[in-house]
């Protein structure tokens, strides 16, 4: 059972779901890590300096109550960097993407077209499979946003500038800091966003597979499967506002966040899927809007503040041009296999 309810003296909402537990999520925790265990496996990244770097990802089980996602850099000498998310963040990601599941909030109303095409996975339901897909779209993209921060080299940048090991989603979110230091980090995190969302889409356009409609489950046309996605990304920075009430000062607001990601998939069908950009741009627009009124991500839907809003972020190009982040870029290839 699922409901959305209204704090009395709050304008945020809070999505409850009752009845899950933690060990239903293992699966699809040990899906994600394996794959990206692959994943990384198949990339040589080098420093800039040209030393090999190792990324470890690691699903802290321990504590499932704990919420958190960070990237640390273990070893400047190893180029070894580490990535940890929470358990219990992960969770809340999957609690969100059960918004999806239930028929009496139906998001989506367009889900009796989609078709399963994998028959072991009938039982499930469409809106089952889809709530599904959304978890590991949000998971993928709170991972990928972490390799952001270390193939971009903000993490190094930190370390050798600033003195600061790690970078937290939520834990650091209230510390106080410089103006100058916080404007970088802000800026990090939007970059991270943005390079994140790129390759988000690119997971996501492989998950569709060779007929661009979908594997276990085919989605109407193209344009549906990615309101999905919007709405899937719409969901993780609904989660990230309920977390931090939108009271952080590193990361920009979750509203910005999401259109960031819609700024990317423009940029993924500019550079790979040119005759698909516009239709397909405009589409996730609007769905956009709609999901952000429908799911209440603040400042998300009216179309005068998120114009304002996406002017606000040109600062993210100002300041990473000024302090030339470029230098601590990591480079990498794909390994192929013989
Ligand atoms: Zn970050």
């Amino acid at each position: 059972m699922s409901h959305i309810s209204q704090e009395n003296n709050k304008k945020l909402f809070i999505i409850q779901a009752l009845g899950y537990t933690f060990d239903s999520l293992e699966s699809q925790l040990a899906q994600i890590e394996n794959h990206f265990h692959r994943i990384l496996s198949s990339l040589k990244i080098s420093t800039p300096s040209g030393k090999s770097t190792s990324i470890q990802l690691n699903i802290d089980r321990v504590n499932p109550e704990k919420l958190d996602a960070k990237a640390e850099r273990k070893s400047k000498e190893l180029a070894t960097y580490e990535i940890t998310i929470k358990a219990g963040f992960s969770r809340c990601l999957w609690v969100a993407s059960r918004a999806l599941a239930f028929d009496e909030i139906n998001l989506l109303p367009w889900v009796e077209e989609c078709e399963i095409n994998d028959k072991r996975l009938r039982h499930l339901g469409k809106r089952e499979i889809l709530a599904d897909y959304a978890y590991f779209i949000g998971s993928y993209l709170i991972i990928l946003h972490e390799i952001s921060h270390i193939v971009l080299g903000h993490l190094d940048y930190l370390n050798d500038e600033i003195g600061d090991r790690y970078l937290s989603e939520l834990k650091d979110e209230k510390k106080q800091y410089y103006p100058e230091e916080l404007i970088i980090r802000k800026a990090f995190e939007a970059e991270a966003d943005r390079q994140a969302g790129q390759w988000l889409i690119g997971f996501f356009e492989h998950s569709l597979g060779s007929n661009g409609l979908g594997g276990y489950l085919l989605f109407p046309s193209r344009l549906h499967a990615y309101e999905f996605y919007v709405y899937s990304i719409a969901m993780v920075f609904r989660m990230v506002q309920d977390l931090t009430q939108r009271e952080g000062v590193i990361h920009p607001k979750p509203n910005e966040r999401l259109y960031i990601l819609i700024a990317s998939l423009s940029e993924y069908f500019k550079q790979n899927l040119p005759c698909e950009h516009d239709k397909t741009y405009h589409h996730a627009l609007q769905s956009c809007l709609e999901a952000g009124k429908k799911l209440l991500v603040i400042d998300s839907f009216d179309p005068l503040t998120v114009m304002l809003n996406a002017n606000h972020l040109v600062f993210v190009d100002d300041v990473i041009k000024a302090i030339n982040i470029r230098r601590y870029q990591h480079r990498f290839e794909v390994i192929t296999s013989k």
